[in-house]
């Protein structure tokens, strides 16, 4: 391409990047699973009749025309993205648009994001992708217990993201800034002479300067050199609709139900669940239109989705909550904390690949997006750097060694993982491995401090953006506000996690 159509083009893209640049919410969180058991991920299910599962195969969009490539061509990319999901498409778009050659990887990057996504409005605003939210709720809920001191009312408003809507948004603007798509598995990586080539299915490969992994939590490119214990976000929802009114406030979304009163009649369930507590997240749609999910904070090894089902039907009858259909059912086991990728790597990792989902609460969507201008930003300066050096316009793009390449790589990964970032990511495993060991009876006692924080504190910790300083504050501020009893378990409980802490934060760099 001629110096000066590339030019006008980076022009075009900077200008639109100005539109849609998300606010202050800077570097990656990484961190990844390995071998997720036996839990299937998120799915719809059998429970209905118009509920067929729903499989890969299964095309959104149909108005949508991929730009395809032909494997023939037998191009380099500048940059080749492995996974369609938020991370993957928004990454891909910033690269396109800054000019540069991106190439898509995934099998079916049309097929629906099947599971329920709450986000806090504040986080999505601040992308300016307030309009991708089909319900919002202006406060939410938690109860701590069955007593009326229990419910704590939340004023930030919360919402559900409009899949389909995000994913077409990401999507087009994918189209628009040049991306092009493969459609293909991919298996594998090589890298030789300053170049990536993934492996795909039907034995394509397909080349780039750079590589990034965004295959969600298969975690399919990436290596890791330590054994991987994560904490499991598991839960099981359904979206029902009711023969009658559902007892829910539909101006209300409820966050946590910690009560455990529905559970008085079935003793050996209510012990269970002493120990190893769920709790209630619910988004009444309508009046008579609710998605109920029986969610396990965090747990290890997870709590098997029978149990939490068994839960579910409990609380539903001891609401009075009958359904007629069940219009979805969603199985969710999200791996928190646990080893991050070995860094640096000469392969990219971004999103659930590389850790990003909050290792306290299984958060992620803002935060994949949010990151991804920080990741291609990084990704952009070693792309351009390469073609400050040359005198070509196209093999300026390209690394000519391996050696250059790794140096680009290692530098993304440096920008992804600053130093303050890691430290966060200590504190949030750190938050992990307390939250791993608390009883119902502690955890509410937590909740209870955390959710008498002021909105500083609580907000930033949830939206993962508190500094390691703060993070420190918001601590003592939780340890201040808790009860005395609470002080003494989490001094007994934390201390082990604290020492591991304070010894990995000695060895960062
Ligand atoms: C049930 C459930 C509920 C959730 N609820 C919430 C929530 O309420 N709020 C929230 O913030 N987050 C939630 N999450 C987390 C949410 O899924 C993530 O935010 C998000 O999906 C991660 O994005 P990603 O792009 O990293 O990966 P993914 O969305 O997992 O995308 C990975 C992509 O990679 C592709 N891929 C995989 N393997 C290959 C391969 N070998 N070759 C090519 N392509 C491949 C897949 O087809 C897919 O398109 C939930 C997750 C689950 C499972």
């Amino acid at each position: 391409m001629a110096r000066q159509q590339l030019q006008q083009q980076r022009q075009a893209a900077a200008q639109r990047l100005r539109r849609c640049r998300p606010a202050a919410q800077s570097g990656v969180s990484v961190e990844a699973p390995p071998s997720t058991p036996v839990v299937p991920r998120g799915g719809r299910g059998p429970a209905s009749d118009s509920s067929a599962p729903l499989s890969v195969s299964k095309v959104l969009f149909s108005d949508i025309t991929l730009p395809l490539y032909d494997p023939q061509e037998q191009r380099t990319f500048d940059l080749v993205v492995v996974g369609s999901g938020p991370s993957g498409l928004a990454v891909a778009d910033r690269v396109a648009a800054a000019g540069f050659q991106v190439l898509i990887v995934d099998p079916n990057p049309r097929a629906p994001w099947i599971n329920n996504f709450g986000v806090w409005i504040d986080e999505f605003a601040a992308m300016g992708l307030e309009d991708c939210l089909d319900y919002t709720w202006d406060k939410a809920l938690v109860h701590l217990d069955s007593s009326a001191e229990g419910a704590r009312y939340l004023s930030r408003p919360y919402g559900r993201v409009d899949r389909p809507k995000l994913k077409r948004r990401l999507l087009e603007r994918c189209i628009a800034s040049g991306v092009m798509f493969h459609q293909a598995k991919a298996q594998d990586v090589k890298h030789g002479g300053g170049r990536s080539e993934v492996q795909c299915d039907g034995g394509v490969g397909v080349s780039g300067s750079l590589v990034v992994d965004a295959t969600g939590h298969s975690r399919k490119l990436v290596e890791f050199d330590k054994a991987f214990n994560p904490g499991y976000q598991g839960a099981y929802g359904i979206t029902v609709m009711c023969a009658e009114p559902h007892p829910f406030d539909v101006a209300t979304m409820l966050f946590m139900d910690w009560r455990d009163d529905h559970l008085d009649a079935h003793p050996d369930v209510k012990e269970r669940n002493a120990r190893l507590p769920t709790f209630l997240y619910a988004m009444p749609f309508s009046s008579t239109k609710v998605f109920l999910e029986e969610t396990s904070l965090v747990a290890r090894p997870i709590i098997p989705f029978p149990e939490l089902k068994l839960r579910l039907e409990k609380r539903m009858q001891h609401l009075g909550i009958k359904a007629v259909t069940v219009e979805d059912e969603e199985f969710c086991a999200i791996p928190m904390g646990g080893c991050l990728p070995v860094r640096p790597q000469r392969v990219i990792g971004v999103g659930g690949t590389a850790g990003m989902v909050h290792p306290s609460t299984g958060y992620m969507v803002s935060r994949v997006i949010g990151a991804a201008p920080l990741i291609a930003d990084a990704i952009i300066d070693q792309l351009s750097a390469v073609s400050d050096k040359a005198t070509d316009a196209h093999l300026a793009r390209a690394p000519r060694s391996e050696a250059e390449a790794d140096a680009m790589a290692a530098a993304v990964w440096r920008a992804m993982w600053p130093v303050q970032r890691l430290r966060q990511r200590e504190f949030f495993e750190f938050g992990m491995e307390v939250l791993l060991k608390l009883d119902l009876a502690e955890t509410r006692e937590f909740f209870a401090a955390f959710f008498s924080l002021s909105d500083y504190h609580w907000h930033g910790f949830l939206s993962s953006r508190l500094s390691f300083l703060n993070l420190i504050g918001f601590g003592l501020s939780l340890f201040a506000r808790s009860s005395n009893a609470a002080r003494l378990n989490l001094l007994q409980k934390g201390l082990p996690g604290l020492l591991v802490m304070l010894s990995r934060l000695a060895t960062l760099k």
